[in-house]
């Protein structure tokens, strides 16, 4: 078993990035800036925003932070919305999911400026990665992607594995994760096949997969039995058990397996929070 070190990769890119704003900062003589709202005071958010801050100090982008009470209405989140969509010092807004449930997060989602959609949830930009017809153009145009499935297609280039011709199987068809993650392997030449709940024989399936992209959220579902020998394997599942974070794949069931996997924590998780300073440079380039 081959481990694909995503808090290494992370790591490299955030370098990688930082240099790059410093470049840019140079030449459009101001730095970029990443507004972020969180609506409420969930503890796990609160959490995820604070590590978002500290990856933009990290490699120069300036934050906005935005706490709206966790009464606000609709109409309160679109207005600051529609003011930061105005602000010519912000590059990127974020607005931290999940919202407090009687609030419409598509509706939400729909008022951030395309140009500013870092998460890249925008119907715009989740239409365009559905139109684009190769990675290369998915560069070249800077679209802004989903965080976590960009992190996905990061990891396999950065541990040279090749996607081109590869039978990609993808376990989940999220808006979030699953759809998106299939069009960027399409994009880049796989063959791909989604599953889901109700796909019929799912092991004999994820057998067949060169790459196997597991988006599940059920802890320890995928165990050696479900996988090729020579796969790469990639769980972005998130599961407590007794307290302890896990993935989707069973990674004691497939620790003697000639595969390279992604281990929970350390794997596409640190990858999300650099895919959106990647996409919070994109937008401060465009
Ligand atoms: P969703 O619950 O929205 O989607 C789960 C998908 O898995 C659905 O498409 C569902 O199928 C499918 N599924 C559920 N049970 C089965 C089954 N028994 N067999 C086959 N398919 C099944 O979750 P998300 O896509 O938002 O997230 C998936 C996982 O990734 C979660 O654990 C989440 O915490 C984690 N995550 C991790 C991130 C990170 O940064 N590492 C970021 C985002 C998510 P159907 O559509 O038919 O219901």
């Amino acid at each position: 078993m081959r481990i694909i070190n995503g808090k290494e990769i992370s790591e490299k890119i955030r370098q990688e990035l930082k240099l790059q704003v410093e470049e840019l900062t140079k030449k459009k003589g101001r730095v970029p800036g990443l507004a972020t709202i969180l609506v409420g005071e969930d503890p796990a958010s609160k959490v995820y925003i604070g590590s978002k801050i500290k990856a933009c100090a990290q490699i120069g982008v300036k934050s906005f932070h935005n706490n709206m009470p966790a009464g606000s209405t609709q109409e309160e989140i679109i207005n600051l919305i529609n003011k930061l969509n105005e602000d010519k010092n912000i590059d990127g807004i974020l607005l931290q999911l999940p919202l407090p449930e009687r609030l419409n997060p598509d509706k939400c989602i729909a008022a951030i400026s395309p140009a500013k959609d870092v998460d890249g949830l925008h119907p715009y930009n989740a239409g365009m990665l559905t139109l684009v017809k190769s990675w290369q153009a998915i560069v070249e145009q800077k679209l802004l992607v989903s965080c976590t499935p960009m992190g996905v297609i990061y990891l396999l280039k950065y541990s040279n594995i090749d996607i081109k011709g590869k039978n990609a199987v993808v376990i989940g068809r999220s808006n979030l994760v699953g759809k998106p993650v299939s069009m960027l392997m399409l994009a880049n030449n796989a063959t791909v096949t989604m599953a889901h709940s109700a796909t019929k024989d799912l092991q004999n399936i994820t057998k067949q997969a060169d790459i196997l992209i597991c988006a599940i959220g059920k802890a320890n579902m995928i165990n050696k039995d479900f996988i090729k020998d020579g796969a790469a394997v990639i769980d972005v599942g998130i599961n407590r058990v007794d307290g302890k974070l896990c993935g989707d794949v069973d990674f004691e069931s497939v620790k003697n397996m000639n595969i390279d996997i992604t281990p929970v924590p350390g794997g596409v998780g640190p990858m999300t929070i650099t895919m959106l300073m990647h996409n919070t440079v994109l937008a401060f380039q465009k």
